[in-house]
Parts: structure tokens; sequence; C-alpha cells
């Protein structure tokens, strides 16, 4: 069986991440999306609440599991037998980033660990998380952005809408 790992702080989930979900998962047999559970940052959503908003936003593609880590991706890629990590990219300035985590990664891991990058679709290559964030701090239209559910949850967290 071809199981992969999308990992990622998804904080908040976005269009984009979900079509790069969608496709993964029908390259693979099974994909866990990988909520990180990063204490270095302050979320907007906490790791409970990412991982149940991907719940509901993958509850119809049945080869999807949500989990979240904390630590190395490579660490929790051994422990559970994940060989591949995949990642978007979007534009070139996302790949030079990428590229480090990468080779970061199969070096970490020994080599068990290889990255597969799906390219953004273009209707969401402008999209980001932090993006999202700024809009929605300032009351702007989110709409074309996330799924529809999450839309009122991301805005209560700025108390706004
Ligand atoms: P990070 O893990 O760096 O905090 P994110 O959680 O925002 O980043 O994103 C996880 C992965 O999804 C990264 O590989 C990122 O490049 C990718 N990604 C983010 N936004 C999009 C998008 N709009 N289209 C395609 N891929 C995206």
């Amino acid at each position: 069986m071809k199981k992969a790992i999308y990992p990622g702080s998804f904080d908040p989930l976005t269009l984009g991440h979900l079509d790069i979900i969608k496709r993964a998962a029908d390259i693979f047999d099974e994909l866990t999306v990988g909520v990180l559970d990063n204490h270095a940052k302050t979320p907007l959503f906490s790791v409970e609440e990412r991982v149940n908003i991907l719940k509901e936003a993958t509850k119809d593609i049945s080869n999807v599991r949500v989990e979240s880590f904390s630590g190395l991706l490579v660490d929790y890629a051994k422990q559970n037998g994940y060989h591949v990590s995949v990642r978007g990219l979007r534009a070139i300035t996302d790949f030079e980033y990428e590229l480090q985590i990468a080779q970061t990664n199969k070096m970490l891991s020994a080599g068990a660990l290889d990255t597969m990058f799906l390219t953004s679709d273009v209707e969401y290559s402008y999209l980001s998380s932090s993006g999202v964030k700024e809009i929605a701090s300032f009351g702007g239209d989110i709409s074309h952005c996330v799924p529809a559910f999450e839309i009122d949850m991301i805005y209560a967290k700025y108390n706004n809408k």
C-alpha cells in the first residue's frame, strides 16, 4: 500500500491546501494530513481545532486521515512508516524554502523520507494562510479562500463580522 504524509500548519486551512489534499489522495492509497503542533508559534486555531477543521473538510475523502504531531517530521515519519512527504509549491518563492526542507529531511532520515511536490492550481497560487489571516483581521471577504464552513470560525477569532 502506498501511503504518504502531507505535513503543515494549516492555520487556517485554505482551498489551496484542500486542492493539494484531494490530488495527493488520488495518487496514494492512503494520505495522512499531519497537523504540526508547533509550540514556537502562537496559532490562530489550536492544534485540536485545526485537526477538527481538517476532518470536517475531508470527511468525504475515504482514504484521508488527519493526525497531529509535534517534533521533527522525520521522527514522526519513521515511527509511522511514511516514506513520502507531500508539499505544495505555489511560486518560485516557495521553491528555495521547500527545497531546503526537503533536502534537510532527506539528510536527517538517512534517505528514508522523500518529498513529492505538487504544484498549486493557478486558481489558488496567490493563497496563503497568512494572507487569509490578514484579510480576516480587517473583516475582508475570505469566501474565495477557505471552505464555507470555516469562514465564521475564522471571523470569530477576530471578533468581527
Ligand atoms: P507551513 O507548513 O510552512 O506552515 P502551510 O501549513 O501554510 O505551511 O502549508 C503546508 C504546505 O501547503 C506547504 O507545502 C505549502 O507550500 C503548501 N501550500 C500552502 N498554500 C498553498 C496553496 N495555496 N496552494 C498549494 N499549496 C499550498
